[in-house]
């Protein structure tokens, strides 16, 4: 046997990662973080975040999280099964099953944790999995981990999807379909309606995750299904409260019984401390702001349209179908997108290139909120047109 050293292997890889263009590193941020944000002391517009609604620096969340730190203390301290839950859980599923028209809800503390521990709960071993081949990784690992045959549909391909159900549907007991609505790396919508009926000809479960679509599409912020009208389909909406609500978090809505289900055998849930009761308060009010001001997310709208119709003439790639607050700028390769990251940063712009594996082809991920104004959209048009093509 060779007595290597049996850590060095993970120089090796990272070497590769590097040599691929692929290595990933944090920016450190200072201050409060919105529209304008300081990163590593140079100050920086952000089309990075995916705080939509710009509710992550709101003061109304910031004072009901602080009022929840006084009143509860700082954390859960334990699993709600063992030691108890804060009426602010109940209170904030009560609002979450409100906003998704559902009799009910369960949150959890990060969206990762709530499509993991659902997907694990509903399906096993006799059962199957349809995913879309853009999903998000919760939920592709949700689907590993549930040890159910998973099975990856074309991207937003409904005949792929209807050919592969009728193909293998019926050799298993179980069926259930995973999707995003928004595509959090690309911004287009999934075919809803299309998939909620073919769900439905092979009794199929549907779990949509709204995480991008929450605050931004619908006419109150309830999302794609919202959007699609379809919310009187007994469908699954899995969420997160850490996007365009600004907060942390993560949830399923449904019927009771899932819901009940769910308590009783989701291990994300069940093995896991609640949710804090800042970030539970923080989410509250997000909510509380997100039905009381619908002309926020007019405002958000409008900058996507603004900025869509702006995004013409690029001097190379170009920009991605979306339907949604994230757009994004492909390009030919990691290389290139990591210098054109690295310009637009120099330019006092913030939005990060995408590379493989996280996605197949490269890109610059831009994302719009309510609070950039114009001349902060018109300067990062100007800036990605003066991209020069060898950059
Ligand atoms: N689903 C999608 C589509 C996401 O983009 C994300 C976060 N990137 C999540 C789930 C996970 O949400 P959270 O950040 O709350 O863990």
């Amino acid at each position: 046997m060779s007595q290597t050293h049996p850590y060095r292997w993970l120089d090796n890889a990272l070497t590769t990662i590097h040599r691929a263009h692929w290595y990933r590193s944090t920016a450190d941020i200072d201050q409060l973080s919105g529209v304008r944000m300081v990163v590593a002391g140079q100050p920086l517009l952000n089309f990075a975040g995916n705080d939509y609604l710009s509710l992550a620096t709101d003061p109304r969340l910031i004072a009901a999280a602080t009022q929840a730190l006084q009143t509860y203390g700082t954390g859960s301290t334990g699993s709600r099964l063992v030691t108890g839950q804060r009426l602010l859980h109940q209170e904030l599923e009560e609002s979450i099953a409100h906003l998704h028209q559902t009799e009910a809800a369960l949150v959890f503390s990060s969206g990762y944790l709530a499509n993991l521990g659902t997907i694990t709960a509903l399906v096993s071993d006799r059962d199957l999995i349809f995913s879309d081949k853009y999903n998000h990784s919760s939920l592709k690992n949700g689907a590993i981990l549930s040890k159910a045959q998973v099975l990856e549909y074309q991207h937003c391909d409904v005949a792929d999807l209807r050919a592969q159900l009728q193909a293998h549907r019926g050799n298993f007991r179980r069926c259930l379909i995973v999707t995003d609505t928004v595509f959090s790396m690309d911004g287009d919508l999934a075919p809803l309606p299309e998939i909620v009926t073919v769900a439905a000809e092979f009794e199929a479960m549907l779990l949509v995750d709204e995480a991008h679509a929450v605050g931004v599409l619908g006419t109150t912020g309830a999302g794609g299904v919202e959007q699609y009208g379809l919310q009187q389909q007994e469908l699954i909406h899995a969420g997160t409260l850490s996007k365009a609500l600004g907060s942390l978090g993560g949830y399923v809505a449904g019927t009771a019984t899932l819901i009940d289900f769910l308590r009783n055998r989701c291990p994300s849930w069940i093995y896991t401390t609640a949710l804090s009761p800042a970030d539970t308060a923080a989410a509250i009010a997000a909510l509380q702001v997100l039905a009381n001001e619908p002309a926020r997310r007019d405002q958000l709208q409008q900058n996507v349209d603004y900025l869509q119709a702006a995004l013409v003439d690029l001097p190379i790639g170009h920009i991605l179908p979306s339907q949604s607050a994230v757009i994004c700028w492909e390009l030919p390769n990691a290389q290139m997108a990591l210098q054109v990251s690295a310009t637009l940063r120099s330019q006092g712009i913030f939005a990060p290139a995408i590379r493989p594996p996280t996605v197949p082809t490269s890109r610059i991920r831009m994302t719009v909120m309510a609070d950039h104004s114009r001349s902060d959209l018109d300067y990062l048009v100007s800036c990605l047109r003066s991209i020069k093509k060898t950059v």
